[in-house]
């Protein structure tokens, strides 16, 4: 019987990808034996109410962020989809467009506190199996917090990572006020920045 591909989705807003994405990742197809992981850039978080740059540039910064790295692919189904963007939503049409993909979502310990809120969590939970990572100083949940709820699949699968303390909002913070992002970005996502002129004033 053919395997099924083991393919690791990773939503957020990557505005910008920074390199705690890019460990997070890395460390999920290792600890996890993914095929694949696909970043799947939001076109609107629904918990998000900040102005998000254009889905086009952060998608952009992504595929420069992942070039050259056969595991990583950027997948704009939700940028296509438009509106409010719904995980459930995203795994159900994964699903539907391939059955023998086994899908596993991965996510920050921040984001898995906030699961709850997400829409259908549960249905979430029967799609995918959850992989939460530890963020920063953030430790991981135990488990009870971690169940995504009664008649859930409940798949969940913790996945380490050398902390980095480091987000969006402080990379965007940083360019804003002329500090130094090096060694915080891929020097491709960098030079993406600057000669795009981002995030030069507060959105
Ligand atoms: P912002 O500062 O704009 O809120 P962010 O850096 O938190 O952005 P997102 O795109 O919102 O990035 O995050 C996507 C996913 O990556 C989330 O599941 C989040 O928990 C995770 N993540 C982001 N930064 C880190 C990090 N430094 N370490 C571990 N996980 C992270």
């Amino acid at each position: 019987m053919e395997r099924l591909m083991k393919l690791g989705v990773f939503g957020g807003t990557f505005d910008p990808v920074h390199y705690g994405h890019l460990l997070l990742a890395e460390c999920c197809r290792e600890q996890c034996e993914l095929d694949e992981v696909w970043f799947v850039p939001a076109y609107q978080p629904p918990h998000k109410d900040d102005m998000v740059l254009d889905g086009v540039r952060r998608a952009e910064m992504l595929e420069l962020a992942t070039a050259g790295d056969p595991g990583f692919r950027v997948n704009r189904l939700e940028l296509e989809r438009g509106g409010s963007s719904f995980t459930v939503d995203t795994l159900q049409q994964l699903r539907d467009l391939n059955a023998s993909h086994d899908l596993f979502l991965l996510m920050g310990a921040d984001s898995l506190r906030a699961l709850s809120t997400w829409r259908e969590p549960q249905r979430i939970a029967e799609l995918s199996t959850i992989v939460v990572v530890n963020r920063g100083d953030r430790p991981l949940p135990d488990r009870d917090e971690a169940e995504p709820g009664p008649g859930s699949g409940r798949r969940l699968r913790s996945v380490t990572m050398p902390g980095i303390d480091l987000s969006a909002t402080e990379i965007r913070s940083r360019v804003r006020t002329g500090r130094s992002i090096r060694f915080m970005v891929p020097r491709a996502v960098e030079q993406y920045i600057r000669e795009h002129g981002l995030y030069t004033s507060e959105a």
